[in-house]
Order: C-alpha cells, then structure tokens, then sequence
C-alpha cells in the first residue's frame, strides 16, 4: 500500500474568498481536498468548485514544453528568445513597444516580478491585467473616497450585521462560501435583513427579504437617491460627517438634484419599495453594503462605487462591526495585483505616478529605467496591439481572446502582432493559439506564493506535487529573462520567498504612514517562516504585527486632509441604450459550477453536470414573442457579432433582459464566446468595460436534428449547426451536442472520424431517430443518438456512462438507449453528491418539503450548500403547484 503524506494547508485558486484548502497526497498526486477548518476565510467550508480541485488535476492538457513558432525547444533557447525579440523591439521602437497583460490568477509574487521588469528594467508602463475587467472600477472609488485602495471591511463583518445589500452580486454563485457565510448568519440573527438588488431573481434572492428589481445599469440612481434621503429623514450623521470627511455639500447638492419619485422611475420601482429600502438603511447601524461585478462592470462604475460609499460616510458606518461598504473580488489574487501594481495606472506598493512616487519606487529598485507615466488600460493596451503601436505583448495566465470585450478584434489583434508570448499551463486556449512563443507555467498545486483575499488576507498557496513536464514557476521564467536583459543584480531571486520580502521590504520603505497598504512586518521572514505563514490581513507593520482586521474605525483617512471624500455623483444610464433593431438588455457572468473560460473547471465532469452547454436566460414573455421554446437554439446578436446558445426559460428575468455567461469559448462550443459581441465601451475612471449591458436581438437557429455523441477521441465539428462539448472524467472520452442539418449523413460522419471497427445501427427516418453504437471488443469507441428533439435523447448521465462500462450482452440494447440499471437522475442539482433534478423532485412529492429533509433522504445540499438555493427553489416550484 502507497505511504500517504498528512494534509497540507494551502489556497482555492478560483474566486476572491480565498477559501483554505486541506489536500491530501498521494504518490504525488494530489487525491483528495477538503476546508481548512483552521482559515478564518472558510473555516472549513468549500463550494463545488473547490470540493473539485483535486478531480481537475493531471496532466491532461496541460503545457508541457516551451516552443517558438511552434516548434519545441529548450527552455535556454525560448528565454533567450524572448529576451532578444525584446530586447529587439525594445532598441527599435523603444520601451512603449512592449506590453505586458496579467492576471488576477498570478500569484503576487508572480506579479510582483512582472511589474518590476516591465516598469522598472525595461521601462513600459503598458502592463496592465485582467483584474481591470472585475474591480477596477471599486479600486478607483476607493481611491477617491480613501485616498487609497483599501478595502474597510472584514468577513467577519458579515457575521455581525443587521442589515446585509447585495447589489450586482449574485454570491449564492460567485462567492458561494461567503453566501453560506451569510445565510448562517441570518438564520443565528433572525431580525438580520436581507436586501438583493438584481435586476434579475437570481439564486441569491433565496435570502432576500427584499428582492429590487430595478431596470438594468440603474444602480447609481438608487443610492444618489439613498443619499438625498439620509439627509432629508435625519438619518445621515452631521457629527461625523464635519469631522472625518469633506465634500459632503457638493454630493448633497448632485443628490438633491433628483427627485424621490423621479429616481423611483429612473430605478423602475414603485415609491412603497424603495421606501421600504431606504427606510431600512436609515435605521440600520450595522449595514453592509456588499457589491461586485454588477456595480463595477459598468460606464459609471466608479461613480455607483463612489455613490455606495457616500450613503456609508454620511452615516459614520466605515470600520465598524458589521458595518462598512465591501466590494468583493473576482479572481482569488485581484487584491495581490492592486498592491503590487498590476493595473497600467498604479506604481508598485500603492504608489502612483507622482514625482514622489517614482523616485522613492526607483530609488528602491536601484533603476534609472522606470517608466514616467501611466500606461494603457486593457482596451486601450489591445487597440495598441490592433493599431501595431505594441510589437512585443507577454501574456500571463489569461485567456484575453475570450474575456476581452470586442473579442474578435482582440484575436485578429494577437494574431497581427508580431512577438506573442503566452505564459500558461493549459496548452489549447483560444489565446494560446495565437502564441508565437508558448512558455509552460506551474499550475495549482504546483507553484508557490501567495494570495490576497476580498477582506485584504494574505494566504499561502503552497506546491505540493512537482511540476507537469518542464512546466516552471512564472517569477523564475520572468527572472530567467530579465538576467538575460542584463538586469541580473535587480533580479536575483532564488525562490518565492526572495521575492516576497522584497515586495513587503517596499511597502514600508519611506512610507512613514503615507500608504496603508504596509506588510513591512512581514519583510525579514526566513524561508522557514514563509513556508510556515498563517493567513494574515494588511496592514501588518511593527504596530500591528498580527495584521489588521477593519480599516478607518477612527477615521484616517489616507488623503492629503486625513478626511475621506464624497464625490458628487450625477448619475448616467449605459452608453448604449436599447432601440427597435437592439431591444434586450444582455448581461454577462458566471454561472455556479464554472470559472473563467472553463480551462480548469472543465476538467472535472461533475462540474459540467450542473449546466453542461452555453445558454441564455430569457422571460417566458420575451420567448413567446420571438416565436423560441426552451431548448431551442438561438442567435444573440449585438452591433459586434453574434453567438449561438440555447435557450433557457426563466422568468426570474425582466422581459427585456438576456443573460449568457461569460465561461464558454472556442474549445468547448462552436459560437458562443460572449464577450465578443460586448462593445469595448469603458468607465472614464476605471477604464472598466460595460460588460453588464450591451443592446441586443435574438432570433431562433432552425435545427432539424439534434444529436448528443460520446466519443473517446475529439471529432472534428466545422460541419455542424452548432455544438457544445464537455469532457468526461479522467480522461475517458468526450460528450458532444450537435444541431446538424435535415438529412445529416452519420455514416460518412463515422467514417470521416476515422473509424472502421464495428457499428450497430438504428434508424427510424420517419422521425427522424438514428442510433449508432461504434464498438471493439467489450468497449464502445463512439455513439450517436440523433433524434429531431432534444427532449428524447438518453440522460447525459447514462450517455457519459457508456464509455466507462463494458458492453455485457448486446450493442442493441444499448441503441435502445435505456439502461434498467441507469436511472435517468434528471440534471444534476447537487454536484457533492451527484444528486439530479427528478431524483429531488420524486423525494418532494414523497414529503420531503425542506432543504433539511432533502438531505437527509438524499444527501444533496449538505456538503457545500452551493444548490440550497435551487434545492428551495425546486421545493416553492413543487408545493405551489400541488396547492394550486
Ligand atoms: Fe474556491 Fe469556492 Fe472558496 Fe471561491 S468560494 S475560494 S471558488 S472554494
């Protein structure tokens, strides 16, 4: 029997919660994870997708070797190419040449090493990452409001309030463990209120006393109106406001300007409701305020951060208990990239580009190379590429051709441009295939560093298991190339740890209480100490060397006056209204199993099980007006392009909203990256793109014939209407949907996948209904069941079975497509547990009429809790229909 090694504590690498894993080893595999009980993040609690981080690992897919165009090399010969091509582009068309676009997925040291190279060594401020795509914009109203970018509260917050908002947050899927987080709370203090403010009902709603649906982009109006309120009721508070703040008479006097029952209308809710919610909010100390994409993925982005903040500061709740305005992350390292530099507008350390600034950054990195100015932000940085002004761009650990706005323009830009480099650790992406040089990176597991979390928590992700291939660490690979620049005595790191201290030794230089972002207490650890450290929240300096869990509960502020600022907001609508060719607004985001673009969490089945295939969210209303059924296949269309998804009736939607997600992309679906037809529209401030609304038409796809398909190899689909494709478990095989045109030839489509085995075949023309089992020996290689509705295909369940069984007696049983000992489980609800839609729904009308009683008869819900919400939605559904 193999000797296993204890747990070991280390980092979820997917959202801003941060959450604490425990992974147990084996033979160098990781096998198992499980909540570190002891990280004040999680406290031992996990969502689905973390549960899965071991099920995604492996070296499937993965990047193994560095190649130059195309071609394998060494890893000597692709550092020294990428030093020479920019170091050639650099004497040619000087520094500005050369881009850098980061991640929110790197470690901060990871990002650490990148921003000193780019700006400091080689001298371009064009470093910029896809961090400003999820919070940019609630880093710039922090910084106008604070001074500086700092987050005020901690979860713990959430434990303590009385009165929690979600606004543009749907947690119950974004942030799923702080969604429990929440939930536990409200059930401890019932008198707890929740308000969610969504133009959708979204899963999150299932803990809203109060569900505001407001008209989409409407969030500013709401809270500029929050606050002419506070002041009109008496609620706001003048003793604090005179003396922790300034500018309260011009956002007053912008707040004044709209009326009550005109922001009702702007807003779209009757005067009674939003009564209600500022009524609420004036007699409730302890409120939180809890927002992200929603607020921030917007034109005015800044501003409706900048809005939520002033209705905080009028009423003194900043720093308090339970109280504070808390915009929380996308990505698990968004936090470590503001405080290393990462976005194009920000020095290293929270320093920005002032004269003081620049010298003290310069003087500490030793270089007379620092870049003077501010360098392009996301957009700007990729019409540089289209435009040719950017010769040389490195991309790390992101996928830009998918999660960009205007995406096409963004692949024909990459595609264009001639040095692309592309640093990863999956090798088929949508961006590494524009990739001239292809450098392996370390994935989870593997690499080692650190993360900051939402609440401004430093956590360890530590390498467990040795690296894939030749896969190597991204500050090693950009320390390799900056030695080859020339620049070896600035860049001396031998490990993670050397960087890190060095990043903590440059928060405290010259800081003198200047920048609240100091980990200076943290710059003599040792190797051990690194190896060894607890999570911890920033500031952590001599006076606070346990770190700091609330900022500003006394004031002092980070501004020139030491008083935070109110901004007076005059509140917009998007920049692209609706019209009679573009009549819906489309929303974008993530859904509950997925993240990012799926290059991790696709890997996993039991992820994909949940939603499967790319879709759009439409109101029955809006469906029957454009003559489309659930199920069926349609065009989202916008002045940028179009995608092709399938439709999902949901009347939590308002009749003139769709919503697709962001995950899907070229590796996994024939048209359904959606972020190529969002309009590269930004936030003045923040330079945050719209992705939250963008006009848009829909018309339904005709498809004569579906067809679901397990194979053990990739096929090749360019023939095909359309299709969607989800990888099975362990490397078995791969389950595709395809929509193929009337009278499609399986039998030429069999042989053109180049296959000659056997075949048992069942046709029914009349309905169209053709079955193929494709077998050798015992195992079937590939099967097909095409049928002119997608409602009578075999369970997704019993199909991605098929590749994993032995055929015992004959294929034509198989054909039948039903399994005596396979029972349809319907769409799978409960991930943990594997536990699907039929299955919850026979147990319901059996009795069970509780999330409790649920899972007790079936387990489901009582790992995770990431399908609470549905398992009650299904249990409302059901004992309304019955009473009905
Ligand atoms: Fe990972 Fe889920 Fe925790 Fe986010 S909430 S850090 S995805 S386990």
């Amino acid at each position: 029997m193999s000797a296993s090694t204890p747990n070991l504590e280390t980092t979820c690498p997917y959202c801003g919660v941060g959450c604490g894993v425990s992974a147990k080893l084996r033979d160098d595999s990781i096998i198992a994870v499980s909540g570190d009980k002891t990280h004040p993040a999680n406290y031992g609690a996990l969502c689905v997708k973390g549960s899965a981080l071991h099920e995604t690992m492996g070296d499937h897919g993965r990047l193994f070797y560095p190649s130059v165009n195309g071609q394998r090399v060494d890893w000597d010969t692709a550092l020294d190419t990428v030093a020479k091509r920019l170091h050639e582009v650099r004497e040619q068309h000087g520094p500005g040449a050369i881009a850098f676009y980061l991640s929110g997925q790197l470690l901060t040291e990871d990002y650490y090493v990148a921003n000193k190279l780019a700006k400091g060594f080689i001298g371009t401020g064009n470093v910029d990452t896809n961090s400003r795509l999820c919070m940019s914009s609630a880093v710039a109203s922090y910084k106008r409001a604070f001074g500086a970018d700092a987050v005020p509260c901690s979860y713990e917050d959430l434990d303590h309030c009385d009165l929690l908002i979600l606004v543009g947050s749907n947690a119950a899927w974004t942030h799923p463990v702080l969604y429990r987080r929440m939930a536990t709370a409200k059930k401890r203090n019932p008198t707890m209120r929740v308000v969610v403010i969504d133009p959708r009902r979204t899963a999150s709603c299932d803990l809203a006393d109060l569900h505001l649906p407001i008209n989409p982009g409407a969030d500013g109006y709401l809270f500029v109106g929050l606050l002419a309120w506070l002041q009109q009721t008496g609620a706001s508070r003048s003793e604090y406001i005179a003396q922790h703040t300034e500018g309260y008479l011009e956002a007053l006097e912008a707040a004044n300007a709209i009326s009550f029952a005109e922001t009702a209308r702007l807003v779209g809710l009757e005067t009674d409701v939003l009564e209600t919610f500022y009524q609420w909010f004036s007699e409730t100390d302890k409120t939180i305020t809890f927002y992200s994409q929603g607020i921030n993925q917007s034109s005015s982005g800044t501003d409706k951060g900048n809005a939520i903040i002033n209705c905080h500061l009028a009423t003194g709740r900043i720093g308090k208990i339970g109280a504070g305005p808390f915009s929380i992350t996308g990505q698990p390292n968004a936090m470590g990239g503001r405080e290393v530099g990462g976005l194009a507008n920000q020095l290293a350390a929270h320093m920005d580009y002032n004269p003081g600034d620049l010298r003290t950054v310069a003087d500490f990195w030793a270089t007379d190379q620092l870049c003077q100015q501010p360098g392009m932000k996301a957009v700007d940085l990729f019409d540089a590429v289209a435009d040719g002004g950017i010769k040389a761009i490195w991309i790390m650990a992101t996928n830009p051709v998918v999660s960009m706005p205007d995406a096409n323009r963004v692949r024909e830009a990459l595609q264009r441009c001639e040095t692309v480099i592309v640093s990863d650790c999956v090798a088929a992406t949508d961006t590494t295939a524009t990739a001239d040089i292809l450098l392996p990176a370390t994935g989870w597991g593997e690499k080692n560093g650190t993360v900051t979390n939402s609440e401004r928590r430093i956590s360890r992700q530590r390498a467990l298991i040795k690296p894939v291939g030749e896969a190597k660490d991204d500050w090693w690979i950009m320390t390799q190339v900056a030695q080859r620049l020339g620049f070896s005595e600035a860049f001396p790191y031998q490990s993670a740890r050397d960087v890190f201290v060095e990043h903590a030794a440059l928060s405290g230089f010259r800081n003198n209480g200047k920048r609240i972002f100091n980990i200076s207490g943290l710059s003599e650890l040792s190797e051990q100490q690194y190896n060894d450290l607890s999570p911890i929240q920033w500031p952590i300096t001599t006076e606070s060397p346990a770190g700091t869990a609330r900022l500003f509960s006394e004031g002092g502020f980070v501004t020139a006056s030491g008083k935070a600022r109110f901004i007076a907001i005059a509140p917009r609508p998007p920049v692209q209204l609706l019209s009679a060719a573009y009549p819906y607004a489309l929303n974008t985001g993530r859904i509950r199993d997925q993240w990012h673009t799926m290059t991790r969490t696709a890997r996993a089945q039991r992820l994909l099980n949940h939603i499967d295939a790319p879709f759009v969210l439409v109101h029955p209303e809006t469906a029957r007006t454009n003559a489309l059924h659930d199920g069926d296949l349609a065009e989202v269309s916008t002045a940028h392009g179009a995608v092709r998804v399938g439709v999902i009736l949901d009347e939590g939607m308002g009749e003139n909203q769709l919503f697709v997600p962001i995950h899907w992309n070229d590796q996994f679906a024939r048209q359904a990256r959606v972020c190529s037809v969002i309009a590269p529209l930004t936030d003045p401030v923040s330079g945050q793109p719209e992705f939250k609304f963008t006009p848009a038409a829909m018309k339904k796809v005709a498809t004569p014939v579906w067809a679901m398909v397990v194979s053990r190899e990739p096929l090749e689909c360019n023939e095909f209407i359309d299709w969607s494709m989800t990888p099975l478990t362990d490397n078995k095989g791969y389950c595709y949907r395809f929509a193929a045109t009337e009278g499609f030839d399986w039998q030429a489509f069999i042989r053109q996948q180049g296959y000659t085995g056997n075949c048992a075949q069942y046709s029914d023309t009349e309905h169209r209904d053709e079955r193929f089992i494709c077998y050798e020996g015992a195992l079937v290689q590939m099967a097909i069941f095409s049928h002119h509705s997608l409602s009578l295909m075999p369970a997704t369940s019993w199909l991605q079975g098929l590749l994993s069984r032995e055929i015992t007696s004959s294929p034509w049983q198989l054909l039948a497509g039903i399994d005596m000992n396979q029972p349809d489980r319907g769409k799978l609800i409960c991930a943990c547990f594997e536990v699907g839609e039929k299955q919850i729904l026979a147990a319901i009308v059996d009795g069970a009429n509780s999330t409790k009683a649920l899972g007790e008869q079936l387990n489901c819900g009582t790992n995770c809790g990431s399908c609470i919400p549905e398992l009650n939605k299904l249990i409302n559904e059901t004992l309304n229909v019955d009473a009905a």
